[in-house]
């Protein structure tokens, strides 16, 4: 057997054109503002897609960059006063920060209706409870993916590799809310290979380049590979041995263009409707 691929470049193709149809209908155009402390390279490079993304649907997009140096007093400053500023719908701090800021404090003060990255406690906890608010953006792109390609997670067994706040945990609440059957496993699990084994729908995102291999994975099995990782050549890769595992799976997301190009549309398709919300039209 030979997996199909699952093209998120076309499928996040699919969502950006949805947006920018629905933006061109909207009565003032959006607007998103992305804040950048310091000049991580990796942070500049994910800026600037967001901004071209957000170019070609229409979307207004601002980089607000402060220094290295920017106290957190500072940039929670610059953050109140674009949570009053009518014009903005989305504001996104881009991780990571500085060693002496902590997120956690940021990412609270923004307001949870312009918190299109879904990081908020709030949208968090609505996440875990009723449901209803902005989702993040990597997961909910995962589970774009996985209807894309008519796949339903009603009674299937989800098999999650991490735990982080902005993929593991949140994916696993949006797994169990289309009634999946959802294992979260960590650097702590004992005989991972024993739940991997089990999987229906195989998550991996744990930051280990080709960690998944085929032995690890049941036959027909559904892999998407989150992860974003150099090879020993520096070649850009996922958490899965892509090459062996296709000859297990029935469908693989590769490396790039699989889920990397849905986490923008995803940010795309929240700041339309954080527009949309605040015109009265959601
Ligand atoms: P993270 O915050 O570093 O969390 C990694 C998680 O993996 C942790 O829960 C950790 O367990 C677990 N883990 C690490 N090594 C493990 C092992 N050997 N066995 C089992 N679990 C292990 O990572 P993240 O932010 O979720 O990102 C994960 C990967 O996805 C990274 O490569 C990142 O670049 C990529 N990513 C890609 C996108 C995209 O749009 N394509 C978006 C977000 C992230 P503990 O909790 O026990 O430490």
């Amino acid at each position: 057997m030979t997996a199909q691929i699952i093209d998120g470049k076309r499928i996040a193709q699919g969502i950006r054109q949805y947006t920018k149809d629905k933006v061109n209908k909207l009565l003032r155009v959006p607007k998103l503002v992305v804040i950048q402390v310091g000049e991580n390279p990796a942070s500049t490079v994910y800026i600037r897609n967001k901004i071209r993304a957000c170019n070609e649907v229409g979307i207004t997009s601002y980089e607000l960059r402060l220094p290295q140096t920017c106290s957190e007093a500072n940039l929670l400053e610059a953050i109140r006063s674009l949570n009053e500023d009518p014009t903005v719908d989305g504001i996104l701090v881009q991780l990571p920060l500085p060693s002496h800021i902590q997120s956690g404090p940021i990412l609270e003060a923004i307001h949870p209706e312009k918190d299109v990255d879904g990081f908020h406690i709030y949208n968090t906890g609505k996440l875990v409870t009723t449901g209803g608010g902005f989702k993040p953006c990597t997961p909910a792109g995962i589970i774009e993916l996985l209807n894309a390609i008519g796949y339903s997670l009603e009674g299937k067994h989800a098999v999650i590799l991490g735990r982080s706040n902005i993929v593991g945990k949140p994916l696993a609440m949006l797994m169990l809310q289309e009634n999946a059957t959802v294992t979260m496993t960590h650097s702590h699990t004992p005989n991972l290979s024993y739940y991997t084994k089990q999987a229906d729908v195989l998550v991996a995102a744990i930051g280990r380049a080709k960690f998944v291999k085929a032995d690890m994975v049941k036959k027909g099995a559904i892999v998407i590979d989150v992860g974003t990782n150099r090879d020993e050549n520096g070649k850009l890769c996922g958490d899965v041995d892509t090459d062996a595992v296709k000859e297990v799976a029935s469908w693989i997301t590769p490396v790039p263009g699989g889920v990397g190009p849905m986490t923008i549309a995803m940010l795309l398709h929240n700041t339309l409707l954080s527009a949309q919300k605040r015109q009265g039209i959601l």
